[in-house]
């Protein structure tokens, strides 16, 4: 795809390379932009949305920027299964596509061209300058036209744009597991192959459903099934939750391999106290599951002058609404198509801050409405 943004744009830094981030560096590459993405992970940055509801945005832009057809790298459902207490099972059509956060993240990394990808950079400053802003990495200043924050929900530099709106905890976790196909019996992969399963109980939620494997395998026998648990917790207890194994203090999330034994053996335990059987099988067979505490942001602003904050770092909401990622890629989206429509750099930056704001603005409301209706806001955390 080619097209050409306003003149007097040509260079583009990006902070952050995750999901946000390579969206918006391969819709402005597409533009004949010179961008570059600096990630300050040195390898493959922390793999946070494990599973992904793929929505029409992030398809759209598989097959439009990275050439990667989604039936390709997709695990189909055509039908949701909710399970009753009693052991019964609604069962009602739904179309949908999943996906994995990996999946995507390779195919973005793909569609970007050799060495504009800079991993273990971090950025440790960032400025406005008269039509453009300055990156500091590696202890030296790059002067870019546009600077695009898209460091997620503990970005350090947000407050340039919006300094109200920084994260806060909603009350509640996402307990979460990925159990590779070929680990668990047949019978139990029978039960969720093609369906998106759910289990409300008081005051939480189990959902899972199947994902790509390793390099988006999606063949039967080589994919994973994805799972969350949403739970209530207050603060002292999410501290003990993403306090790893060796006492060491993770704050809002815990990653796979590091839970201790004694919150492992409290999650099992509750498993088999309150799920249906194939769910309580399956956070059984998951051997490392990790922790993820449930944030809210919503940023009053997304842009000041040619710095602009998008992704993670502008709105957290909340994951019943599965659309985080759409987000980003929306937001990336609407970029490339203001910079080739607008008359100038700075209209398409004002055009593209009016979008993404009320686009995003919605769909954090929804979320926070999704989180009350299951019970799980906690009224300490929420206000
Ligand atoms: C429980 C849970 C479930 C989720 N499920 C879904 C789902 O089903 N569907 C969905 O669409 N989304 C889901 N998400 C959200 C989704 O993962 C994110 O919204 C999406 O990946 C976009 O994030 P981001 O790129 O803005 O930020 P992040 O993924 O947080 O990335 C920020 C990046 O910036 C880097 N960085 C930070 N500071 C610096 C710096 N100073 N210099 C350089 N780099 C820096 C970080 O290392 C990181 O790689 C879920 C999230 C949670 C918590």
């Amino acid at each position: 795809m080619t097209a050409s943004a306003p003149s007097g744009l040509s260079s583009v830094g990006i902070v952050g390379g995750s999901l946000a981030g390579l969206f918006h560096a391969v819709a402005l590459t597409a533009l004949g932009l010179d961008v570059d993405v600096w990630e300050r992970s040195g390898g493959r940055p922390a793999d946070r949305g494990a599973g992904i509801v793929l929505q029409p945005a992030v398809a759209r832009f598989l097959r439009e920027f990275c050439g990667v057809e989604p039936d390709r790298v997709t695990v189909p459902v055509t039908h949701r299964q909710y399970f009753a207490a009693d052991g019964g099972v609604d069962v009602l059509p739904m179309r949908q596509q999943m996906i994995s956060w990996g999946t995507i993240h390779q195919a973005l990394r793909d569609a970007l061209p050799a060495g504009r990808y800079h991993g273990g950079q971090p950025v440790t400053g960032l400025a406005h300058r008269p039509d453009g802003a300055t990156v500091r990495v590696g202890g030296a200043d790059r002067a870019v036209d546009l600077a695009i924050l898209a460091d997620g929900s503990g970005s350090r530099h947000r407050g340039l744009v919006a300094p109200a709106g920084a994260p806060r905890y909603a009350g509640y976790v996402a307990h979460r597991g990925v159990v590779d196909e070929a680990d668990l019996p047949r019978e139990l992969v029978a039960r969720f192959d093609g369906r998106f399963s759910f289990w409300d109980g008081d005051r939480s939620q189990f959902l899972c459903y199947f994902i790509p494997g390793d390099h988006g395998a999606v063949a039967a026998g080589r994919r994973r099934l994805n799972w969350v648990w949403y739970a209530r917790a207050d603060r002292s207890e999410l501290d003990r939750l993403t306090t790893d194994r060796h006492g060491v203090r993770h704050g809002l999330s815990l990653p796979p391999g590091l839970l201790d034994p004694r919150v492992g053996a409290d999650l099992l335990a509750r498993a088999r106290a309150t799920l249906p059987e194939p769910l309580r099988r399956l956070v059984e067979h998951t051997a490392e599951p990790f922790v993820q505490a449930i944030l809210d942001a919503h940023a009053d602003r997304m842009r000041d002058r040619r710095i602009l904050l998008t992704g993670d770092a502008a709105f957290v909401v909340r994951p019943h609404t599965a659309a985080a990622t759409e987000k980003a890629a929306a937001e990336a989206l609407t970029l490339h198509r203001a910079l080739r429509e607008a008359p100038s750099t700075d209209a398409a930056l004002r055009a593209w801050e009016r979008l993404s704001l009320a686009e995003a603005t919605a769909i954090h409301r929804q979320g926070v409405g999704l989180g009350r209706r299951l019970g799980l806001d906690s009224p300490e955390a929420t206000g």
